[in-house]
């Protein structure tokens, strides 16, 4: 039960002043390169200590390494989101490291173009097992941590394409709307349950982000179909209102507010930050 169904305002209105993700730990799932490394850097600027548990080392222990010539404190840990042992085993992991975590971030995915009748079960394999079970497990695994600290915020990272679908681009790929769309799903479903543990869960819903996936998916293949790379950022920019991309940090001062006790009262959000395409 709510003890203080009110939300009393003014006992909290320090926190909220603090503005920052001091004092708490961060555990962020795929933060070696793009949106997460960028994530990383301003949660740790932003006063978290930061665990970069990714599959990619060389470029995880890059992110820590940026982040502690800032004076700041982060880890990287080895994993291969794939295998629920290794999900685990990273959950176990990251607890010892800083003795608890307060803000579980699953952002990790990849991307593998089709529609239905390109669909390929290898690649929709991969990708449902890296974006959406291991959203689902690694919840599993972080809720009693999260609790022992008393509570905390966990994030997923969707897509504007888990809003509404945009089949009519080339590069459309079905299994990547799908599993955004789910783990928007995933949120709703545990939205309830995690309250009583005081525990909120959001999701960050990013536009075209010109990241190492964004090339691999976009621009790499315009470059061999020999089309000008200008031109394919510029047919993705046009999509949304805006008419541009949208840059990381972007995506991480969104993620940063909604795992911060700015957020206190936010659970159960679908964040878009796409420049208005999934509004219209
Ligand atoms: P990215 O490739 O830079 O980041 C993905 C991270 O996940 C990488 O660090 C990668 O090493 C890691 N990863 C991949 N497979 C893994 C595995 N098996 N185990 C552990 N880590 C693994 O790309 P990004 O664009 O920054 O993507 C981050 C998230 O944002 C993804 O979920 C992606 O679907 C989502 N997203 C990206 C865009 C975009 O335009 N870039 C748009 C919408 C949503």
């Amino acid at each position: 039960m709510n003890e203080d169904p009110i939300g009393t305002y003014q006992e909290t209105h320090s926190n909220l002043e603090a503005a920052s993700l001091g004092g708490k730990v961060a555990l962020i799932a795929g933060a070696a390169t793009g949106i997460g490394r960028a994530g990383a850097q301003l949660f740790a600027r932003e006063g978290a200590k930061v665990i970069v548990a990714d599959i990619n080392d060389k470029d995880g222990q890059q992110t820590v390494t940026e982040i502690k010539k800032q004076g700041n404190d982060a880890t990287f840990v080895h994993v291969d989101l794939s295998y629920v042992h290794e999900i685990e085993k990273m959950v176990n992991t990251a607890a010892e490291i800083y003795g608890h975590f307060d803000i579980f971030w699953h952002n990790a995915g990849v991307f593998f173009p089709g529609h239905i009748e390109l669909i390929e079960e290898q690649n929709y394999d991969k990708e449902m097992a890296i974006g959406l079970k291991a959203a689902i497990f690694g919840t599993k695994f972080a809720i009693p941590v999260i609790r022992q600290s008393g509570g905390g915020s966990i994030l997923y990272t969707s897509s504007m394409v888990g809003l509404k679908p945009n089949p009519y681009n080339p590069k459309y790929s079905l299994t990547h709307s799908i599993e955004k769309g789910a783990l928007i799903m995933l949120m709703r479903c545990v939205v309830e349950p995690l309250i009583n543990y005081n525990i909120r869960v959001n999701c960050v819903c990013p536009g075209p982000v010109y990241t190492p996936l964004w090339e691999r998916a976009m621009v790499i293949p315009a470059k061999e179909l020999g089309i000008d790379p200008n031109v394919a950022i510029k047919t993705a920019a046009d999509r949304s209102p805006m008419k541009r991309l949208i840059a990381d940090e972007e995506i991480a001062t969104a993620a940063t507010f909604l795992v911060s006790d700015k957020a206190r009262g936010v659970t159960g959000v679908a964040f878009p930050v796409d420049g208005g395409f999934s509004a219209v």
